[in-house]
Parts: structure tokens; C-alpha cells; sequence
């Protein structure tokens, strides 16, 4: 903008340039009844000058916050730092949406490009002097400020927020890191994509009935054909990469030598030494983070990673993770000898490998729990498990959801409810995107489109799940295994930490807590898909209807401990290798590979066990800083959910109201507007220890 009066040329530049935005679906306004992205409208081509554009006036509105004449107020400063760059937010909020659940070769490129751009644009506004100072000078005098208890979080939360990404420091340690937060960005950048092109280049092609499909379920053929024409192979059945492929297939077809070749694909991913492979930005991912850390006065990554999480110290994870890492290691070598007794009853004579444990594992649950994920699957409709979750969110919370079908989405499986509270009032839209496709990266994530705030009159959310379920064939049912629908409780829970948020700054709102806290609402939300009550009406069978039997139903409940121990070992040592590469204090020269081989054998990792995710593939803590050092978080977040969901059955009534309603203020609709420790506090009384999730994973007689 200019104090001169615009010459000639300067009018016609921005009126081409308002033309351009009007022009633009990402930029003009979004006029649909919930004001909700034009996702037929968007297309690749308008992100980079959308992004241009609202990067250009978040600097502006920076730079007019930095400069303001007058003494810094928390409405002149952190207020109007809440309201800038809400163009950017809308931008990358849809971008991130389709770079992830439907992406092409274009969007990808542009998010090649991007990645490192934004990370610089970040970079400018932590790392301005004058902001900074501006945001210091408050949070030194706060005590004069009379802030409510939110604004006083918020402005917390600022202080924090800068400091930790550099502000502060002087000029040369300033520039080091933002360097590294671009090199960063653009290494996530290509990790996430290496991984997705080998999944999508990836099918284990099967064509004969008898032979190569022999021990798969009805369903699970059903799904591979589905795939297979997916791919342009029609007529034939595909095994892909994805965890609902891949998982059932190893866990039913009788093809040892196809499990081999399947498994070996899967564990390789991101590892094949080609133009794909991973292992050198692993490397040099970890030597950056480790700089950066060091930079900013810690140790280690893992240092500065938890200083801000609820755990605080990596003491404090690896305290966690060695408690539970004996009796799950236990476990799982007694539940082997089992395994290989029954391959070798079986007339296996060889020594169980780690594309043998779901297959045998199988029989097991079969010998043991009388429970066959093939008897389990026709009563888990997705349909119904979709309805079993918004049934539970209306007994706790009062939710009811409306599906509407005139909202815009970017791909034909999306769905899309209108979410209300008690009394009618509008929640919120919840979107679906359930079924796994070749334009959408793996694994199963909550996401928003806009979040909750209340800044300048009431906005409400706008929440997506993804997930990747097996799509059926010919109009069938899409029928989930119970793992998959755990999945869907999970995601669902994030979901309500979306939709219940009730906060007034954007800072705070909805999921943007600690990560070792934010998997709370999820997976406390798993635990009454196991409640008979809710499998009573909702698991019924796609053909009849008739619900599962009783008898089935008791089973089923009766064998969640099963396998514990396999589950607790996968996971333990993805979060123990994410942490030890995490405590690196100069990984000058090293080797991904060798290192990860070497942590495993430290614990005594069982040869046939795999981690849950090798290091080549592990988008969580790889794909970008989201999870590094901070796999842990999932156990962390167990003991609080273990010990939360026990307060309900305290009660007698797990829907009991009150408790339901202290989960919601104090947790769900609260934010990040407390300390997680001081928000678990209020909702229970008191903190949790770890005694309540070895229960919960049948793991506490061994302990
Ligand atoms: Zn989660």
C-alpha cells in the first residue's frame, strides 16, 4: 500500500490483481450455506497464486503489527496477530486436504515447491525482531496485563512459540535456523512422497482363485479385485500396500512364499535404494534437527521436543516406554513358542518368520479365544460403525448428524454431516472419506478445513476423517475388520475434539494441544466400540440384519487382550527408535539402517516381530516434525485413557452424563486454553500412573 496517490499504472495493477482474486475460488469468498471450500471449482493451478497472494498479506499485516506506533497491547499485538494471515490459513488448510487424501502429479509438485516457501514465510514472522519484542515486552509485564485465563494461555503460548523457533537469538543463529526449517520442509516434502510412490507403484498381483487367493476371506477377495481394477487390472485381484490390504492378507492367505514377497514389499518401502529411497534424508534430517535443537541451548532434538510436550523429559518417556517394554517382550516370546507350535502341528518345518505371526496368530485367537476375523467382519458394516460412533457422541455429548448432500467435496466417496448440539444449535460439518484409493497416502488421520473460534463473532469447525477401509466391490457393503473400526472410533474422537471445541482464539483451538495429549480424546473414544451395549445394535449382519450373537459378541470382547504383546512390542520399539535417533548429539556420519538394526538389538527386539513402522516409511516422525520424538506420545496418551475411561466405569454407567460433561468442558471443548496436566486434573481429580493401561492391555500380571 501506498501514502502517495496511485498513479495510473498502480490502479490498473490492482484492479487486474482484484479481478485476478475474484477469479481465483481459493481467494474469493466462499458463499455456499456453510461457507465451506469450492472444491469443483479448485483447481491445481490456482494454489500458487493463492498462496502468493495470502503469504504477501499475512507479511503485511505483520509488518503493520511490528510497527504500530503505539505501546504494545494484547489487543494491538497477540488480538491482532490472531487475526492476520487468515487468507494463508484458508489456503493451506484446503491444500493439505487434497495434497493428503487426493493428490496428483501437479499437486505434488506445487507441494514440492511450497513446502520449502512456507517454512521461510513461518520463519520471517517468528524470527522478526520488532514482533518479537513486541510479544517479550507483554509477556514480561503480564503481570500488569490482567489477561482473562485464556488470553493469558494465548499469550503463553506465543511467547513459547517464538522463543522455541528462534526469536531471541542473535542475527547469525537466527539465519542458521531458518535454513534449516527450509531444508527441513523440503525434506519432509520428499519423504512423504518417496513413500507414496512406492505404495502406489507397488500391487501384488494374484490371479488364480485356487491357488493365490487360497485362505482369503470372501471379503478380502472382494477388496483385492476392487483394487486390482483400481490399477487397470480387471479381472484380477491386487494386494496393495495399504494396511487394510495388506494386514488381512497376511493374516489368512495360506501362501507362505506370497506372504514373504507381500511382507518384504511392505517393510520396504522408502527403502529401495532407488531414486525412492529414504535412508540419506533420514540422515540428514536427524543432523539438522540435532543442530537446531542445539542452537536453541538443548542437548538434543529430544530435549527441545518434550520441553514443550506434557512429558517434559526424554527420562520421562523412556521411563514409560521401559515399564511397559518387559512385560509386552514377555508376553509376545511366550505367545511365539505358541505360534510355533502350532506351524509345526501344521507340518511347517521352519522357524516362524516375521511374515508368519499374523497367519498363525490367527489360529491362535481361533484355539484361544474361539474367534475367527472372518466370523467378525459380515456383522462390522461400515455403514453401521459410522452410526455407532455419532450414536455414542449423542448419548455423551448430545450430537446429532444430518448427512447433506449439497456441499462441495473433492471426490465422489466424500460425505459430508451437519452436526448440531443439544437444543439444535449448528456444531459443525463432519466430512467422511473412508475408502483407501491410489491418490491418497496411507494410514488413517483427523484433519480440519476451518477450526473453531470466536474471536470476531462465532465460526465453527469444519472436521475431515480419512481413513483408507477396503472398498467393496459391485454395490456390496464395505465390511470392516474390528481393527478398522477401532480406527474409525479413533479418528472420530479427534473429530469431537473439533467439533465440541469452544474457545475464543484460533492459537488454541480444537486439537492444537500437546501431542502426548492430543491422542486422549481418540483413544478414549475406542473404548466404547467394545461396550456390548453399542455392538448389540450397531454389529449386525450385512445380509440379515440380525445382530451378532451373544455368544460371538462375548468372544470378541473377551480376546481384546489378545496379542497384546506382539502390538505393545511393534509399537514400543517404533517409538524407542524414534526417541534414541532423537538423542543424537552429533550425527555427523551415520547410518539409518545400521542404527536402527542396532537399537533393536539393544532391546532385544523378537526377530519375528517387525516394527510398526521401519525407519524408511515412518511418515509420523519423517513427513515432517509433527511426531519426532514424540512417537511415545500414543502410550502417553493410554495412560490417560486407560485411567479415563475407568472414571466412567466407576460410575456403574459408561454414558454416565456427568462425567461425560466434565469430559467435555474440561477436555474436549477446552483446547489448548490449560496445561494438559491441569486439564486431565480437572476432568479426573487427579493425574493418572500406568497401572490402569497395563490392565487395559492384559499386561499387569506379568508386570
Ligand atoms: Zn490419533
Amino acid at each position: 500500500m501506498t501514502s502517495r496517490p496511485p498513479t495510473p499504472a498502480q490502479t490498473h495493477t490492482e484492479q487486474a490483481r482484484a479481478e485476478e482474486d475474484r477469479a481465483n475460488p481459493l481467494l474469493a469468498p466462499w458463499t455456499s450455506g456453510y461457507e465451506t471450500p469450492p472444491f469443483a471449482a479448485i483447481r491445481p493451478e490456482h494454489f500458487r497464486p493463492a498462496f502468493d497472494r495470502a503469504m504477501a498479506e499475512h507479511l503485511a499485516e505483520i509488518e503493520a503489527i511490528a510497527a504500530a506506533p503505539a505501546a504494545p497491547t494484547f489487543d494491538n499485538t497477540i488480538a491482532a496477530l490472531e487475526r492476520s494471515g487468515r487468507a494463508l490459513t484458508r489456503v493451506s488448510s484446503v491444500f493439505h486436504a487434497l495434497a493428503g487424501a487426493h493428490t496428483n502429479d501437479a499437486l505434488m509438485a506445487i507441494e514440492r515447491e511450497m513446502s520449502p516457501l512456507l517454512a521461510a514465510h513461518r520463519n520471517r514472522i517468528h524470527l522478526h525482531t520488532g514482533l518479537y519484542a513486541r510479544i517479550k515486552a507483554l509477556w514480561d509485564g503480564r503481570a500488569e496485563l490482567v489477561p482473562t485465563p485464556e488470553q493469558a494461555r494465548v499469550l503463553e503460548r506465543y511467547d513459547v512459540t517464538f522463543r522455541r523457533a528462534g526469536a531471541g537469538l542473535p542475527e547469525a543463529a537466527r539465519r542458521r535456523i531458518a535454513e534449516i526449517g527450509e531444508q527441513l520442509a523440503a525434506l519432509g516434502t520428499a519423504f512423504s512422497q518417496n513413500v507414496l510412490a512406492d505404495e502406489q507403484a507397488y500391487a501384488l498381483v494374484l490371479e488364480t482363485e485356487e491357488e493365490d487367493l487360497a485362505g482369503m476371506s470372501e471379503q478380502a477377495r472382494a477388496a483385492a479385485r476392487e483394487a486390482a481394477e483400481e490399477r487397470g487390472l480387471a479381472g484380477k485381484y491386487a494386494i496393495t500396500l495399504s494396511r487394510s490390504s495388506i494386514e488381512p492378507f497376511l493374516q489368512s492367505s495360506t501362501r507362505r512364499d506370497l506372504r514373504e514377497k507381500a511382507h518384504a514389499a511392505w517393510i520396504a518401502r522408502g527403502d529401495g535404494g532407488g531414486a525412492t529411497d529414504n535412508k540419506a534424508i533420514i540422515a540428514q534430517t536427524i543432523r539438522l534437527r540435532a543442530e537446531r535443537a542445539q542452537l536453541l541451548g538443548f542437548p538434543t532434538f529430544a530435549h527441545y521436543r518434550l520441553d514443550d510436550a506434557m512429558a517434559k523429559t526424554p527420562q520421562a518417556v523412556e521411563a514409560l516406554l521401559d515399564r511397559v517394554w518387559g512385560p509386552a517382550r514377555e508376553r509376545a516370546m511366550a505367545d511365539r513358542d505358541a505360534l510355533q507350535e502350532i506351524a509345526q502341528a501344521d507340518g511347517g518345518n521352519f522357524a516362524l518368520a516375521a511374515w508368519d505371526w499374523r497367519y498363525y496368530a490367527e489360529k491362535l485367537r481361533k484355539a484361544r479365544c474361539d474367534i475367527d476375523a472372518a466370523e467378525i467382519a459380515p456383522y462390522l458394516v461400515l455403514d453401521n460403525m459410522i452410526a455407532a460412533a455419532f450414536d455414542t457422541a449423542h448419548r455423551l455429548f448430545g450430537l446429532s448428524f444430518r448427512e447433506i448432500h449439497d456441499v462441495p467435496v473433492w471426490h465422489p466417496d466424500v460425505r459430508v454431516w451437519e452436526v448440531t448440539g443439544p437444543g439444535g444449535r449448528f456444531q459443525g460439518l463432519f466430512f467422511g472419506d473412508y475408502y483407501g484409493r491410489p491418490s491418497k497416502r496411507s494410514g488413517a488421520w483427523m484433519t480440519t478445513l476451518r477450526t473453531q473460534e470466536k474471536l470476531d463473532g462465532e465460526v465453527r469447525p469444519l472436521v475431515v476423517n480419512v481413513m483408507n477401509f477396503a472398498k467393496a466391490s459391485g454395490g456390496e457393503p464395505t465390511l470392516l475388520s474390528f481393527d478398522d473400526a477401532r480406527t474409525l472410533f479413533h479418528e472420530f474422537g479427534h473429530g469431537l475434539h473439533g467439533l465440541l471445541s469452544d474457545v475464543t482464539y484460533p492459537m488454541i483451538s480444537c486439537t492444537r494441544v500437546a501431542t502426548d495429549f492430543v491422542e486422549l480424546p481418540s483413544q478414549l473414544y475406542e473404548h466404547w466400540l467394545e461396550q456390548p451395549e453399542v455392538l448389540r445394535r450397531f454389529a449386525r449382519h450385512h445380509r440379515t440384519g440380525e445382530p451378532m450373537p451373544e455368544d460371538l459378541l462375548r468372544r470378541l470382547i473377551a480376546a481384546r487382550t489378545f496379542n497384546q504383546g506382539f502390538a505393545t512390542v511393534e509399537y514400543v520399539a517404533s517409538a524407542l527408535v524414534d526417541l534414541e535417533y532423537h538423542l543424537l548429539t552429533a550425527p555427523e556420519q551415520f547410518d539409518p539402517a545400521a542404527f536402527e538394526a542396532e537399537t533393536l538389538r539393544k532391546i532385544g527386539m523378537p526377530a519375528e516381530i517387525g516394527m510398526r513402522h521401519r525407519s524408511p516409511h515412518f511418515l509420523h516422525v519423517f513427513s515432517g516434525g509433527g511426531y519426532a520424538a514424540g512417537y511415545y506420545s500414543y502410550m502417553w496418551s493410554e495412560v490417560l485413557d486407560a485411567d479415563a475411561f475407568e472414571a466412567f466405569r466407576e460410575t456403574g454407567n459408561v454414558f454416565d452424563p456427568a462425567t461425560a460433561a466434565r469430559l467435555r468442558d474440561a477436555i474436549l471443548a477446552a483446547g489448548g486454553s490449560r496445561e494438559p496436566g491441569d486439564a486431565y486434573k480437572a476432568f479426573r481429580g487427579r493425574l493418572p500412573t500406568a497401572a490402569a493401561l497395563l490392565r487395559k492391555r492384559g499386561l499387569a500380571a506379568a508386570s
